[in-house]
């Protein structure tokens, strides 16, 4: 489906469905459609082999064999489990791939409103540990210790394929434009009017498109996890889609959303994921160490970012008050 509006008739749009969710992306020169179609294929390529949903995934496979043999997977896959561990590590496992266990035993978008019992959740924790996979790099090979134990990249994936849209674009001369895989946003020069780019971040309380505020991003990554995408909520509680490893079950803190901002959308996808489960105290240094940027949203709609995010992100009227730091 190709929406051309009026007041920018230049503007070629294609939305589609990939990686769980949907997917927006934007350029301005009609003749480079068939690169955006080029960037869709690749899209769907990942998604073909990072879905922890389709049984022919490596992902799948992967899981299927754990705690038996080597599964053989596409070199696409090995590197973005290579640096998801990576990430695993640098946050010491408040991050951790092997979460699928967890992932399923609470099943968020699928079931509702059930909540496992303790033995389950213990049960299933006990199972998620990013130390337990293996890796054989000349048969590209990777393999989980022990039976039960899955891989889930849903907390990565998509930043990897915004990098590869952007790839791919700058490779065949698409200088200007706007990917937005699900939220996690990639802008590539200008917009049609000239214009620095202006990223809306959600107000998680509010429905979708109602943004608490913008911030101008100029060839950059915007990522944004929260806990208003996947969620149930019971007794008052909020029950969503990112889950602490260590307590095996969704993270509680009074954290709504944090988004990060960088060049590298794998890097920043894997970071809001791990900062959501941090928290500002322990995610702040973090941050500062991979020199990116980061708001927080609080469940009082208060506001708290890094210094380079001061002069960037303006609150809509009516929020100003807001900001901490
Ligand atoms: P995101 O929206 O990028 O924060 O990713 C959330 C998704 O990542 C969830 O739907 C799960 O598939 C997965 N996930 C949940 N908790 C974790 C975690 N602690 N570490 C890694 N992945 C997670
Ligand atoms: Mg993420």
């Amino acid at each position: 489906m190709i929406k051309i509006k009026n007041n920018t008739d230049k503007m070629l749009e294609k939305s589609f469905q990939a990686l769980g969710t949907v997917n927006r992306i934007r350029i301005f020169d009609h003749r480079k459609e068939p690169v955006l179609y080029k960037a869709i294929a690749r899209v769907l390529e990942i998604d073909d082999r990072m879905s922890a949903f389709k049984p022919d995934s490596d992902i799948s496979k992967i899981n299927r064999n754990a705690g038996q043999r080597f599964q053989k997977i596409h070199p696409d896959t090995y590197r973005v489990i290579r640096r998801a561990v990576e990430f695993c590590d640098m946050t010491d496992g408040a991050f951790d791939i092997t979460i699928r266990p967890l992932v399923e035993l609470w099943g968020i978008n699928r079931k509702g409103s059930e909540i496992p019992s303790d033995f389950e959740i213990q049960k299933a924790v006990k199972l998620v540990n990013y130390k337990n996979i293996r890796f054989h790099k000349i048969s590209s090979g990777v393999m989980l210790e022990h039976p039960g134990q899955a891989i889930d990249l849903g907390g990565i994936a998509k930043g990897f394929a915004a990098d590869e849209v952007q790839r791919i674009f700058s490779e065949n001369g698409i200088q200007n434009a706007l990917i937005d895989l699900g939220g996690n946003i990639v802008t590539m020069g200008k917009r049609a009017d000239g214009l620095l780019w202006q990223i809306g971040i959600q107000n998680p309380l509010a429905p979708t498109g109602q943004f608490l505020g913008s911030l101008s991003a100029e060839n950059c990554t915007v990522v944004t996890s929260g806990s208003n995408e996947q969620f149930f909520i019971k007794d008052g509680i909020r029950y969503h889609h990112i889950i602490n490893p260590q307590s095996g079950s969704p993270v509680r803190n009074s954290l709504l959303s944090a988004t990060v901002v960088c060049h590298n959308s794998i890097e920043a996808d894997a970071l809001t994921t791990a900062l959501f489960v941090l928290g500002p105290r322990q995610g702040i240094p973090l941050i500062e160490k991979m020199k990116a940027e980061v708001i927080f949203i609080f469940e009082d709609l208060s506001v708290m970012m890094s210094k380079g995010m001061k002069d960037r992100f303006k609150l809509n009227s009516g929020n100003e008050k807001q900001i901490s730091s």
